[in-house]
């Protein structure tokens, strides 16, 4: 394990205590709110409150200025944090901690000017307001940015934006107030170069929300995923974040910390799906022999023990190298990640399902979801093949092969 300074210590001490008094006990109040319609329910607004008086708020961003609210916890430090918030679906917007809106508030920490920040970074870090990335589109291949197909047109002071984007998750949240747009500025420049990013209002005319997507039928509570048109939106030049013709650069450098993030919560998921399925197993009996007396069993838990602690090894440590190399030098270890998280999310997922026989299947335990999102995973942020081709081109690139001729002795 990577040692962690006894600052991080407390602090995931203080969020264990205050997670398992007055989050966890609360998640069944919170699922009735959410499904009795309310956008945020009264009672995650009461806990961020709480949480928020603590001190315990915007954990995930170490660039915080001095006069702005929140921890400064390293990637490394919040590695124990961010499990702890994994294991509830709305764990991490109790603190403030949830993607799109972390993600994005590193982009405009990093690419904003003072008046951009002024109007969105601020009342994204007192969780005033919720935002979208909206890149992805349905009709272009979107696991290559460079395919994207929405025209962002310069028309005297102000951009006007045409296209259709999908999961653009949050986007039609009644929260969300800001869209980061990714669209095509110059279509006959250098591919990487064409893109740009514009900061949307969404409430900007011309947007209008097609439909929400579900994930295996499943309508996300926190985090709607919503096929939208742009039809001649029009925002000011100067809502343009960076330079123009950086956006696939700016793309990626949003996509390091946030496949971390998404990583460490999967991996707090995964624990509570370890113990369900030690809880679940000693408590039926098939055939005479309870089941957790089958090597069945006992393979399933030891399997998902073994990936589970291999994958929180990885993350630490491609945590570290973010801090410490920064997100460009530490992709291999961040795609690594990737594919090895979404994979061990996937089958821990599925043998907690198959313990729980047919109530696995259903919404009264958090496998079956947990099983859509960590198939979700292995496409959202990259899917698998994009990063196992990251990882093989770096990995060619690293190798000294120097004397391995001494090896082949045929
Ligand atoms: C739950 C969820 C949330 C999302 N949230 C957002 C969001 O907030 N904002 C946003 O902009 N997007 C979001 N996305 C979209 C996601 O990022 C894209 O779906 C992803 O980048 C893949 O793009 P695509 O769907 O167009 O697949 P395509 O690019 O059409 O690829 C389809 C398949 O082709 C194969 N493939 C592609 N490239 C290669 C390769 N190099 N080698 C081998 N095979 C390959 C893979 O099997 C891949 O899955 C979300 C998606 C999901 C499911």
């Amino acid at each position: 394990m990577f040692e962690l300074p006894q600052r991080a210590t407390d602090i995931a001490a203080q969020v264990e205590a205050f997670f398992c008094q007055r989050v966890l006990p609360n998640n069944k109040v919170w699922e009735q709110q959410a499904h009795a319609g309310q956008a945020i329910p009264e009672i995650q607004r009461t806990l961020s409150a709480e949480a928020k008086g603590l001190g315990l708020w915007n954990m995930a961003l170490p660039r915080l200025g001095d006069d702005e609210p929140g921890m400064r916890l390293t990637n490394l430090e919040f590695t124990a944090v961010a499990e702890i918030l994994g294991r509830l679906e709305w764990g991490s917007h109790v603190f403030n901690c949830n993607a799109p809106d972390v993600p994005n508030m590193e982009l405009l920490q990093l690419f904003a000017n003072d008046e951009q920040k002024k109007q969105w970074l601020q009342p994204l870090l007192e969780g005033d307001i919720g935002s979208a990335f909206a890149m992805t589109e349905p009709y272009a291949a979107s696991s290559d940015p460079t395919n994207l197909e929405t025209r962002i047109e310069r028309d005297g002071d102000e951009f006007v934006i045409n296209g259709r984007k999908w999961f653009a998750s949050n986007a039609s949240h009644a929260n969300c107030e800001l869209i980061v747009l990714v669209g095509v500025t110059d279509p006959d420049g250098p591919k990487s170069k064409r893109q740009s990013l514009v900061l949307v209002p969404r409430n900007t005319p011309g947007i209008n929300v097609v439909r929400n997507l579900p994930v295996f039928d499943h309508l996300s509570e926190t985090n709607r995923h919503p096929e939208i048109e742009f039809n001649n939106v029009r925002v000011p030049v100067t809502n343009l974040l960076g330079e123009e013709g950086a956006g696939f650069a700016i793309g990626q450098a949003r996509l390091g910390p946030a496949r971390l993030h998404h990583c460490m919560r999967a991996i707090g998921e995964c624990e509570v799906l370890i113990s369900l399925m030690v809880k679940r197993s000693p408590a039926r009996s098939t055939f005479g022999k309870r089941i957790d007396e089958y090597s069945s069993t006992q393979a399933a838990i030891s399997l998902s023990r073994i990936e589970l602690d291999q994958c929180r090894l990885l993350v630490q440590q491609a945590a570290h190298l973010l801090d410490t190399i920064g997100n460009k030098a530490a992709r291999k270890q961040i795609s690594m990640i990737k594919v090895a998280v979404a994979k061990m999310y996937q089958d821990i997922a599925d043998r907690c399902i198959q313990l729980y026989g047919a109530r696995g299947v259903t919404g009264d335990t958090p496998a079956a979801r947990a099983f859509g999102k960590a198939r979700a995973f292995r496409i959202y942020d990259g899917p698998d093949e994009v990063h196992l081709q990251t990882i093989a081109r770096l990995e060619a690139s690293e190798q000294s092969l120097d004397g391995l001729e001494h090896y082949l002795t045929e």
